[in-house]
Parts: structure tokens; sequence; C-alpha cells
């Protein structure tokens, strides 16, 4: 820039003080439908569990912007941790070269979920996807020709095309259905309070599961004892070992995709070990960098990795990103292991934080189906109109929270509070209060 004074940082610095009330021109924003949204609100910072806007008091951000933020926003020593590391190493093509944060990230993360071997992408989409591709290409190096994948009804998966595929078939990915893989499907037996009906409905899945087993199948991917965009659906532990013990009794691969679960969310540092079960590939994400920044990673056991091994090109994993073990994702990854390991009381504990204020809940006639597993508290509101993601009670309720000071995102009829760990009990009595509330005047 020839300029003395940078003209973008004027314009960025204008924005900081300028209140939004359209859509921007040039931005498409996710999963949303413009014409029938209200334009979004900026905000400048954040700290803690807070989102500060301009001239706008501070929101809770009780859902962690999307199930990311761990530990809290702008988290000082994960912040100091990418900082250092920006300063000394930001990226290197990760083929020929290794760096020290992404070895001891792999080490830690070997010690943390019993699985040896390490395989790093961007997001919680391409993890799922790397799992997928590194089972299926296992058998075929095999020269086993095992063609079934099993997934389970209303599970989410992410957004690609191997993850849409494992996912429900629905409004999001129908444009593509005819380009997705076939997968056969299991029902989900989702629990709740007082629910008397669930060991016969689990008996009818892990039945069925027997059944499609006959087949030889590549893999079997669940997400481990909560489906998230799936409503928070939560199973019970004993179900999660059942489906474990009958896809190895059938010699077939277990995938935990834990990109939302992992990191304490379930009130273990992995959900799968509330279940004392041991999958051969986990897909992680989300809070694996504390929420600080995109990456992906994929853990599998040594014996899957000795499958690739071997002098025939035909054999390699041939697959890889860019950004591939990218070292500030590294450094924020091992940061925010740290603060787990520190603290591990902040995610064992939390449940017993959600249990009074859910119990009291519970109480309202609108609340039905409340559920909770570690961090992560839900329910559904009872309606009349059709349940699912396009009931707008929801979205009722959110525009309620926000203007009381807490951003919840509803599923539809589905509520839930997943908060950053570092919520105070100020804050969390807040949540219950303004759900309390809101529910009245609904
Ligand atoms: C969010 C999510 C994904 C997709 O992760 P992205 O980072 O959004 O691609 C995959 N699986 C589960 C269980 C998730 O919750």
């Amino acid at each position: 820039m020839t300029n003395q004074t940078n003209p973008e940082m004027n314009s960025f610095n204008s924005l900081l003080n300028s209140k939004t009330t359209q859509w921007h021109p040039n931005i498409w924003p996710p999963f949303t439908q413009i014409t029938s949204s209200s334009p979004p609100e900026r905000v400048i910072s954040a700290k803690g569990a807070l989102l500060f806007r301009d001239n706008a008091p501070p929101l809770i951000d009780a859902i962690s912007s999307w199930w990311v933020t761990l530990h809290g926003h702008a988290n000082p020593y994960i912040a100091d941790a990418i900082a250092k590391q920006a300063k000394n190493l930001e990226q290197v093509i990760f083929a020929d070269f290794l760096h020290p944060q992404a070895e001891l990230l792999a080490k830690r993360l070997h010690g943390a979920t019993g699985l040896e071997r390490l395989f790093f992408s961007d997001n919680g989409s391409t993890a799922v996807e790397v799992a997928l591709k590194i089972a299926c290409q296992w058998w075929h190096n095999q020269g086993d020709s095992r063609q079934q994948i099993i997934a389970f009804e209303n599970a989410y998966h992410g957004d690609t095309f191997g993850a849409m595929a494992v996912g429900e078939r629905n409004l999001f990915n129908a444009p593509f259905e005819d380009m997705l893989f076939p997968v056969s499907r299991l029902p989900w037996p989702a629990t709740w309070w007082g629910d008397e009906n669930i060991e016969e409905k689990e008996d009818l899945v892990i039945d069925q599961l027997e059944k499609l087993l006959e087949k030889p199948t590549i893999a079997v991917i669940i997400e481990p004892l909560v489906q998230g965009a799936g409503g928070m659906a939560m199973i019970r532990p004993q179900f999660l070992k059942a489906v474990e013990q009958k896809v190895h009794q059938a010699n077939s691969l277990l995938i935990a995709d834990e990109v939302l679960t992992g990191f304490g969310r379930c009130g273990k540092l992995f959900a799968f070990q509330r279940a004392g079960i041991q999958p051969d590939l986990i897909s992680l994400s989300k809070g694996l960098t504390g929420g600080f920044l995109p990456m992906g990673v994929t853990m599998a056991k040594e014996k899957i990795f000795q499958g690739f091994m071997g002098d025939d090109p035909n054999l390699t994993f041939w697959h890889g990103h860019s950004f591939t073990a990218n070292p500030l994702g590294c450094a924020a990854a091992n940061a925010s292991l740290d603060l787990l390991e520190k603290n591990p009381n902040d995610y064992e504990k939390f449940e017993s934080r959600h249990l009074p204020y859910l119990k009291d809940l519970n109480k309202n006639p609108k609340v039905v189906k409340p559920r909770l597993h570690g961090t992560i508290a839900a329910f559904n509101i009872e309606i009349d109109g059709p349940k699912g993601y396009l009931n707008s009670i929801g979205k009722a309720l959110k525009k309620y929270a926000i203007k009381k000071g807490v951003f919840l995102r509803p599923l539809g009829d589905v509520v839930y509070l997943l908060p950053p760990l570092c919520i105070t009990d100020q804050e969390l009595e807040k949540c219950y209060r303004t759900i309390h509330e809101g529910l009245k005047t609904l």
C-alpha cells in the first residue's frame, strides 16, 4: 500500500462502531435463509462466557458458539500459546517435516484416547471423511470388497459429501440425495428422565444391528452418548457398550464421531470412556483447540495403520490437506489439554451444576423429556404443531432470550444449554431463569 494511512484499517475501525441492521452484501451466511431471518448482530469482543456487542448489554453464550468454545472466549492461556507459536513457526508442509507441537499433541491424544495413530485435517466434517476413507481402504487393502456402512437415524456427521451420506437424509442434503452413497440405518434409542421403555427400545435396535451385521460391514459410525444436531438426543452408556460388543463380535470397525462430545463435554474426557469401550477410529474437532482455531483429527488403532504399510503404492492413504497439523492449531490444542488436565473438575463436575436447575425447570408443564450428559442439558418444548427443526417455537424463545441477555439457539422444539466450562454459577442460573420466564411467554 502506498498511502501512509491505511484505508482498510480506517474502514475496519468504522465497522467496530456501526450497528448492523442489514445483511452484508458480500457475505453468504451458514445455515441461514435470509428472507426469513433477522440480520445478525455484530460482536466486537468476547470474554469468558460473554459476547460483547456494540451499544448493547453482554450476551451469555449458552451454546459455546456452535459447541466449540470450551474453556471460555479469549482464554488468555490459549491466546498466549497461539501468539507465541505464531512468532516462531506459523505453518510448515507436514509431508516432509514434523514440528514439536504436532508431535506433542499426537503423543498426548494417544495417551488420552488409547489409539496410537493421529491423522490431521481441518474440521469435524473432514475428521469424519478421513475416518470413513480409512475404514473403507483398510478393508480394500486386504482385498476385502465389503460395502456396507451402518449409521443411525437422525445422525449428523458434517456437511461434506461423505459426512452427508452417513448423516440423516433430510431437508439439508435433499438436493444431493442421488449423489450420496447408500447407508444402512438403525433407529436411535434416545432416552430422557422417566423414560420407562428404554431397555425394550435398546433391545430392538441391538437385534436389528445384529441382523445387519450378518452382512460383512466396513464400519458402524456413531455419535457416542449424544446426537447433537439431531436434537441433543441422548442414549445410555449401556447401549453404546452393547453396540461396541456386537460390532467387534462381527469383526467390523466402530467409528466414534466425538466431534461434539470430545474434550469433556459429556463429563469424561471422551464420551466413549463413559461406556468403557474402545472404538477403532475416533473423529475429533470442535473443542480440540479449545474452540480457538479450526482443526480436525482422526485417531486410529495401530492395527489399522499397519494395514496401509508396504511397498505397493496402492496401499498408501493418499489423503492430505494444505494446512495439515497447522502449528497454531496444535499449539492451541496443547494449551487446551493443559487446562483440561489441570482442572478436570471443570468438566467432571459440570453435570452436578446443571442438575438442580434442570430438576427445577422440569416442574414447568411445557418442559418434556429432560435429559443431561455432562455439560449438555436439553429438553423438548411441549407443542401441538409439527415437531422437529422447522418448528418455530424455538425461534420465539431464542428471540426472547436474546432480549434478556442470553444467547440460545434451539433446534426446533429442542432447547439445550451447552455452555463453556468457565460459565459462572450466576450466569448459569440466569440461563435457566431466562428459559423458565421465556416459556411462560410462548
Ligand atoms: C459439528 C459436527 C460435525 C461437523 O463438524 P464441522 O467442523 O462443522 O465440519 C461432525 N460431527 C458431529 C457429531 C458434529 O457435531
